[in-house]
């Protein structure tokens, strides 16, 4: 599951080269792109984003818009979604709420098994549920910010431990391994204490065990409908083209 680029994301339309850039410490050698582009090309126009153009811009750059009809978070990692934005917490040494602002949740994500959510378990009971449906064609994911121990609840648990789909190519009624023991009834806790928050550490990866499969089923509410092809390059938006000079590395398909 780890298909992250590290490095800034770069590619071209036309005349136009994009620069997404995580990390700060990239901030040069994006400049650096960017002179090189405009020597190559009298017309060149460059559009930079990204964590690190938002928080100390990017003077070296034509435009550093808000918004951009391409993938970009495909483009640093094809497995890699997000389903919500920002975060409830201001940590002091956190970028998210300055980038990001507080949390919403989105109505609708590709569904993929690298969840890159901020803080997901801050989000709504009905979102995380939906969160979790979308992951169930996926054997197992990876919440790649983490999962906030002190707002983990038992509905959370009930979710991470329910079922995947069972793999698209077998149609063999037989799980691999079988789903996990019910908690028996005394030890659960009073109905009205189920929502009460969870005094447990928590795992940013989840395995999520197999269940006897029965139906068909699909992701619900992540408007799409098959598992991300995470060994394929980021689709190219439609009227663009994408080419070279993906000055980076390419994506750590290896890694
Ligand atoms: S994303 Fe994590 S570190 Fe950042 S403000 Fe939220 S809880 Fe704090």
């Amino acid at each position: 599951m780890n298909h992250w680029r590290k490095d800034i994301a770069t590619w071209r339309s036309g005349n136009t080269l994009h620069l997404s850039v995580v990390f700060t410490w990239h901030l040069t050698k994006a400049a650096q792109l960017a002179d090189d582009f405009r020597r190559d090309h009298k017309t060149a126009r460059i559009l930079a984003g990204g964590p690190a153009v938002k928080l100390q811009g990017a003077p070296w750059a034509d435009e550093t818009p808000d918004t951009t009809p391409f993938d970009v978070l495909a483009m640093h990692n094809p497995c890699a979604t997000f389903t919500t934005r920002g975060c409830p917490n201001r940590c002091p040494f956190c970028a998210v709420p300055k980038i990001e602002g507080p949390l919403r949740e989105l109505p609708t994500w590709k569904p993929a098994p690298t969840v890159c959510d901020n803080n997901l378990l801050a989000a709504s009971r009905t979102h995380f549920e939906k969160v979790i449906d979308s992951l169930r064609p996926f054997p197992a994911c990876d919440f790649n910010q983490g999962l906030d121990a002190r707002l983990l609840k038992y509905w959370h648990v009930d979710g991470l431990l329910s079922p995947t789909d069972p793999p698209s190519d077998s149609p063999s009624t037989t799980p691999k391994t079988p789903p996990p023991p019910k908690r028996p009834s005394t030890a659960s806790p009073p109905a009205a204490s189920r929502n009460d928050t969870l005094a447990s550490t928590s795992s940013s990866a989840s395995t999520i065990p197999p269940k006897t499969p029965t139906t068909d089923s699909k992701p619900s509410g992540a408007g799409a409908s098959d598992p991300t092809p995470c060994d394929s390059s980021p689709s190219t938006p439609p009227n663009e083209t994408t080419t070279s000079p993906r000055a980076g590395p390419k994506p750590n398909s290896a890694a």
